[in-house]
């Protein structure tokens, strides 16, 4: 880092000046702790922003708390550097940012200074101070001038009113359940709009789960609001900026310019002084989980950040989590955040779409698409209609099955299946580790044919094409397709869009007509606006029904429903619009609920299983991950760690009582190899830890990781690469 025109205090050669505390990114493993010590020429409030020297080179800190410095022990005052200086003109971060980022370090056992300095953008780290300053008077606006008449606010329907009134009188967090179009979108505005005329300088923070969402979102709010509040006053925030943007939009939240941030998960970080209203959009997605560093949950830290700084808090979706139902059952039942409901779509007679079970039971055996559902597709295609055919592929373990008798690897001694591991073919249980050699035939019936539920989807695509191939195009007078062409069939999964912008042709593509039958994972089911499709057809998705992972039955009904708002969106298409449901489980409750589009008796239910096995909500889960160059090296990490925990005479024995009680409240498992077992020669594996209580698991954790770090010295543990803590883990 080039210190030119760098102003150095350098009052520190006399030994006078201050001491502070600074707080700089280094990982919650390393020897040195987050916290230096530093010597300024002045008092430096906390939250201020400044780089020091560390060892030759020179990187961004922020000032912390003072009491932080007793946490540092004895310190040599020959030893304390100065600051090397204060990043001018940016003022210092607020104290309840300071509050969040300690929060957030704390309950997702990080240390503070990776929590901290991740949550800042890049370009504060990389820019040389002079650089910064250039930045920083940069002109405000060298944007085009917009158009200055604002778009007016929708009349509200009477739903929405009712939803707006509610959040306008009471303090929150709201759960805002509303079916897909009925209008949430319209309801943020709402909101925020009353907040920027009612409160001068207030600021509003919405989120939403991915960035391919946030263009649209991004147009609504600013046709809204940057007629009455300027160019600056809507800015957004996600991982796919460039760094020189991020920082500018960063510094508008931070100086306040910017009334309304939108954003991905990362966005529940911004600096925002006046923050007054937060909005999670799809508030169920897993997306808003992290899934590396520090694996915070956007949605729940946007809950405690709203109730710490005194800002609302609506979460929004048409299907829940079923963590957030659950706050949001009447208070008796320890609900405590506020249900809105809007179940009507806006504008739409023919309300939702008719949704159809097949009973593969009554198909051929190993048929992939049933009859039935081959000729609704060639009608709706010939008809000049589109047609998605939606594969749950992703996102859960195999579990394997009989297909005569309908044998399922559960475990026996939980309530859970059993996933396969092909790497050695076993059978493991992922909650208590227990395992067999995957059996040679059916337990149940001797029939030797027995697989992952789920199989034979890879080559869907083209053995569609093949059933297919009598079909052929309709004509159409709008994009000039002649008559009999052969149908076109498109394929969008994590393989198909991973070149960048190939997403985008293929979504055109599809919008324009091009496509008649849409292959695809749950990247197709969210969020897009497909006009013409009338039929949304669920291949295989029995296999979440009877996965080891206790969340996959959530998942699936929330793709379904979200499949199925792809359904009939064109007003016009509407009446005919229906879902199809291929499965052998025809009266299973999820696909019964389903069909009634009734959420509210599917989560009942669920949760009501969730709580007779004491999963969450209704406990608290904890995993840990170790990685090493062998399998054995990964499980002796967690296992002698656990064994340490479990020990009268270890260290953390000696706080005593304390740790008595917290163990008490503590199951620890076995360690288990991951479903996944094996990355580029890496193996993994992992230990779930469960409590009744948050606070237990909480205590246990920090006190526990002590333990993990001193495991890895024992010789057992030699190869180990890394390990690290999932809190509130989303897949078991
Ligand atoms: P959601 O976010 O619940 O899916 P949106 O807010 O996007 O729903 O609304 C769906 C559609 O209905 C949008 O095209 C929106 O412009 C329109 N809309 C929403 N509220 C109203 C209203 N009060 N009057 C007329 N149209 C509305
Ligand atoms: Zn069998
Ligand atoms: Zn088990």
């Amino acid at each position: 880092m080039e210190p030119e025109n760098w102003a150095p205090d350098n009052s520190g050669a006399s030994g006078t000046g201050h001491w502070i505390c600074v707080l700089i990114q280094s990982p919650a493993h390393a020897a040195l702790g987050p916290f230096l010590t530093y010597r300024s020429p002045k008092v430096l409030p906390p939250g201020t922003l400044v780089r020091v020297p560390l060892g030759k080179r020179e990187t961004l800190g922020v000032v912390w708390q003072s009491d932080a410095l007793e946490a540092t022990g004895e310190i040599d005052p020959g030893r304390v550097r100065d600051v090397a200086g204060t990043l001018e003109g940016i003022a210092p971060l607020s104290a309840h940012w300071q509050q969040l980022v300690s929060f957030a370090a704390r309950y997702y056992q990080r240390s503070v200074g990776e929590v901290a300095l991740a949550a800042l953008p890049p370009q504060l780290r990389e820019l040389s101070p002079a650089q910064m300053q250039r930045r920083l008077k940069r002109p405000a606006s060298l944007v085009t001038a917009k158009n200055t008449t604002s778009v007016p606010p929708l009349e509200l329907s009477a739903e929405q009113s009712m939803a707006v009134t509610q959040i306008e009188s009471q303090t929150g967090p709201f759960l805002l359940f509303g079916a897909t179009g009925s209008g949430k979108t319209e309801v943020y505005l709402h909101c925020v709009q009353k907040l920027l005329s009612d409160d001068p300088g207030a600021q509003a923070l919405i989120m939403v789960p991915e960035i391919n969402l946030t263009p649209q979102l991004e147009s609504r709010f600013k046709e809204r609001f940057e007629p009455m509040y300027g160019e600056q006053s809507v800015v957004s925030l996600h991982s796919g900026m460039t760094n020189p943007q991020r920082l500018k939009a960063w510094l508008g939240a931070h100086s306040g310019v910017a009334r309304i941030v939108l954003g991905t998960r990362m966005a529940v970080f911004a600096s925002m002084p006046k923050l007054r209203l937060l909005v999670v959009d799809e508030e169920h997605d897993p997306s808003y989980k992290s899934s590396e560093g520090a694996r915070y949950s956007a949605r729940d830290l946007a809950v405690y950040r709203g109730q710490m700084e005194g800002a609302k808090v609506i979460l929004g979706s048409a299907t829940p989590s079923l963590e957030s139902w659950h706050q949001s059952r009447p208070a008796a039942d320890g609900g405590r955040y506020v249900r809105l409901h809007m179940p009507s779509r806006i504008g739409q007679t023919a309300a939702l779409p008719l949704v159809r079970r097949v009973d593969m039971n009554h198909q051929p055996r190993r048929a992939v698409f049933s009859l039935p559902l081959l000729d609704a597709i060639k009608e709706r295609v010939s008809r000049g209609e589109q047609c998605l055919v939606f594969l749950n592929r992703r996102g859960y373990a195999p579990v394997l099955h009989c297909t005569e008798c309908g044998w399922k690897s559960e475990c026996p001694h939980c309530s859970a299946f059993r996933v396969f591991h092909k790497i050695d073919r076993t059978l493991r249980c992922h909650h208590c580790g227990f395992t067999e050699r995957v059996p040679r035939a059916c337990p149940g019936c001797g029939n030797p044919d027995i697989a992952p539920l789920g199989r034979g989807t890879e080559q869907l695509e083209e053995h569609l094409a093949e059933l297919l191939s009598d079909v052929t195009r309709a004509g159409s007078v709008t994009t000039g397709c002649p008559e009999g062409l052969p149908l076109r069939i498109e394929r969008i999964d994590a393989d198909s869009t991973r070149l960048k912008g190939s997403l985008e042709a293929q979504l055109a593509a599809v919008h324009s007509g091009e496509v008649d039958v849409l292959v695809g994972t749950q990247m197709i089911a969210k969020g897009h606006d497909f006009r013409r499709i009338t039929l949304v057809a669920a291949v295989n998705p029995d296999g979440a029904l009877f996965s080891s992972d206790f969340r996959a039955p959530e998942r699936l009904f929330s793709l379904l429903m979200q499949a199925a708002g792809r359904s009939g969106r064109d007003a016009a298409l509407g009446a005919q619009s229906e879902v199809w449901i291929q499965t052998f489980q025809p009266a299973h409750p999820l696909y019964a609920a389903l069909k009634m589009h009734d959420y509210p008796t599917f989560a009942e239910q669920q949760l009501l299983e969730r709580e007779q096995a004491a999963m969450p909500p209704f406990s608290a889960q904890a995993l840990v991950r170790a990685e090493a160059r062998t399998q054995e090296a990964a499980q002796a990490l967690l296992n002698i760690a656990r064994t340490d925990a479990l020990d009268a005479q270890s260290g953390m024995a000696q706080w005593g009582e304390d740790w008595t009680q917290v163990l008490e409240q503590i199951t620890l498992y076995s360690a288990v190899p991951m479903t996944i077992q094996r990355i580029a020669n890496v193996e993994r594996a992992q230990m779930l830890i469960e409590s009744p209580s948050r606070t237990a698991l909480q205590k246990f954790l920090g006190g526990w990781q002590g333990a993990l770090h001193a495991a890895r010295a024992a010789p057992q543990c030699k190869g180990v690469v890394r390990w690290a803590i999932d809190v509130d883990p989303l897949a078991i």
